[in-house]
């Protein structure tokens, strides 16, 4: 298989994952964990309730589908992305929802 050259730093080598495709080389990848250690504390100082509440609000997003079984839009799934509407739905399903 072909190297290919790190997409971040483009010196060292690039690492091939399965699942992921192109990673950065190895130390463009210890650069991100020491970022993300440093930035660790700020996450522990927000409640953790709080915490919860914002995975929770997002996950119900996340799994918001624009369209409903039987094929016809989803009134939640606009009222959740109201700037994407137009991207997905007809005219004459926006009249029905
Ligand atoms: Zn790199």
């Amino acid at each position: 298989m072909k190297k290919q050259k790190c997409p971040r730093c483009n010196k060292g080598n690039a690492i091939t994952h399965n699942i992921y495709g192109i990673l950065p080389c190895e130390s463009c990848q210890a650069e991100d964990e020491k970022n993300h250690l440093q930035t660790q504390p700020e996450f522990y100082s927000i409640s953790k309730h709080n915490r919860v509440t914002e995975q929770r609000d997002k996950h119900a997003k996340d799994i918001l589908q624009p369209f409903e079984k039987r094929g016809e839009a989803s009134p939640d799934f606009a009222k959740a992305y109201p700037t994407k509407v137009d991207d997905y739905y007809t005219k004459d399903q926006l009249k029905k929802l």
